[in-house]
């Protein structure tokens, strides 16, 4: 049973692809659903506020929305003005609202009445950069601006331009409609999510269940194909869980996917390319060792062809499978993830055998993996992976300690840390504690903190002496 589950609450909408319960592929927006910014009206000006450059709108919504005015423009009340919501209603206050009208696709932004392009900061590879660029060159329309969006990443020149055509058109309605009507909504874009259906909603899913009733009218109208498969989730329970998907996709986080024999691979995502290392388990004795290592790797090809797709890697791709003895063996491997990639909807090639014996792969970039996409940078190491340890940071504080004894007055400091640096400082380096403590007739106090961050560390300093230490040696 293949099903497409569609998942969207206040703050993101989810879709999985999924064979027999099991997710095969995934799309993810974070978008707050009920979010009305990007949405373009036909607004009636209720009042301006003379003082304040600005006036209210009603744009249909409950509370009038803002609209800060650039100063020479003249605006009458109960005029009508086309509009774009730029914040949302918060609290007490209506929307914020803006004249300036951009029109936001899924791969860039039209905005008309202006020139050049700008390529979203997100996009950090060169290449990819230079790429857009060289294309961006040719094809930005007379007349309006563009900026290309993360997901403009790895979109080939006529889908850039096919967009781009049907952004015009939006922008020709939208100068067109008619204003008599005001307040009217004349766009929205939620088109991603819809996009995102159309594309994994092929002729060979059984189901497809929408948990929300705007995507579910949306669904129908939009895609013309199997309405009888398109089916509304009511039930209470989340839709995720009750198709037991919800604590499968909380694996993504995890570089470590077990295979069913013991064995394991890591998923490793840089920059430049994927590693994905493979690991055997427990040996299971007597058995060829040959055999084992066969078995092994061509169950982690399976898995490697699963995690690539529901990942979404792309871009080079770099197996080390355990080394085998025999070519015939490695031959079979070779088939095996060659035959696993051709599942894939997006172009996926089996590159071949490094000298060193690294498998390569290479999959389209159509947009980035999901994990960036639902991840933000650690806050601890921004995202390097390891932080200073509690060792190396207890020498550096006896080492501020005793540039400060020697070149001041002072005489006491109070280290407060959490309890890994203050073990490091108590247990590992009593004996220099002690040390520094004789030679400056100086107190060094020490204080746990229970809830002090991974890398806080307060000295304070105080003048007051410790008469006993120096009575002590010398
Ligand atoms: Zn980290």
């Amino acid at each position: 049973m293949k099903r497409l589950l569609i998942d969207s609450s206040f703050f993101q909408t989810r879709i999985v692809l999924a064979q027999d319960d099991e997710p095969i592929e995934m799309f993810y927006e974070s978008k707050k659903q009920k979010s009305i910014v990007g949405n373009i009206y036909a607004g009636r000006i209720v009042s301006v506020l003379k003082g304040m450059q600005a006036c209210f709108v009603d744009i249909g919504e409950e509370k009038n929305a803002y609209l800060p005015l650039g100063g020479q423009k003249k605006i009458k009340a109960n005029s009508t003005m086309c509009v774009q919501v730029e914040k949302d209603a918060y609290g007490q206050k209506g929307a914020v609202l803006t004249d300036r009208i951009s029109f936001t696709g899924t791969f860039v932004v039209l905005i008309p009445n202006d020139k050049g392009f700008g390529i979203s900061k997100k996009i950090t590879d060169q290449n990819e950069r230079d790429r857009i660029f060289n294309i961006m060159q040719e094809i930005v329309p007379d007349g309006f601006g563009l900026i290309i969006r993360t997901e403009g990443f790895g979109k080939s020149r006529e889908e850039f331009k096919k967009e781009i055509d049907e952004l015009i058109l939006s922008a020709e309605a939208v100068e067109k409609a008619d204003f008599i009507k005001a307040p009217c909504l004349l766009r929205s874009d939620d088109d991603t999510v819809i996009r995102a259906i159309r594309e994994l909603f092929t002729s060979d899913v059984d189901e497809m269940i929408i948990n929300d009733t705007h995507y579910y009218d949306k669904a129908l109208k939009s895609i013309r194909q199997y309405p009888e498969k398109i089916k509304l989730y009511e039930q209470n329970i989340p839709l995720f869980e009750y198709y037991g998907i919800e604590s499968k996709l909380e694996k993504l986080y995890q570089n470590k996917v077990w295979l069913k024999s013991g064995g394991f691979i890591i998923i490793e995502q840089t920059e430049a390319c994927v590693v994905i290392d493979v690991n055997t388990g427990k040996f299971t004795g007597k058995k060829d060792i040959q055999e084992t290592f066969l078995k092994t790797n061509l169950e982690a090809a399976d898995e490697i062809a699963h995690q690539i797709r529901l990942r979404n890697l792309s871009g080079i791709i770099i197996i080390d499978f355990i080394d085998m003895k025999y070519s015939e063996n490695r031959e079979i491997l070779q088939k095996r993830l060659e035959n696993d990639v051709k599942h894939d909807r997006i172009k996926t090639t089996v590159v071949g055998m490094t000298k060193l014996g690294l498998m390569q792969i290479t999959r389209k970039k159509t947009s980035i993996p999901l994990l960036m996409q639902m991840s933000d940078s650690c806050l601890c190491c921004k995202g390097r992976g390891f932080v200073p340890s509690a060792e190396y940071t207890a020498g550096k504080v006896l080492r501020e300690i005793v540039s400060l004894f020697s070149s001041t007055l002072f005489r006491k400091v109070t280290v407060s840390s959490n309890k890994y640096i203050i073990s490091a400082l108590s247990v590992n380096n009593r004996a220099y504690i002690n040390e520094i403590e004789n030679k400056f007739h100086a107190k060094i106090v020490l204080k746990e903190i229970d809830t002090a961050a991974f890398d806080y560390v307060d000295i304070e300093k105080s003048a007051s002496e410790v008469k006993y230490r120096t009575d002590k040696k010398n």
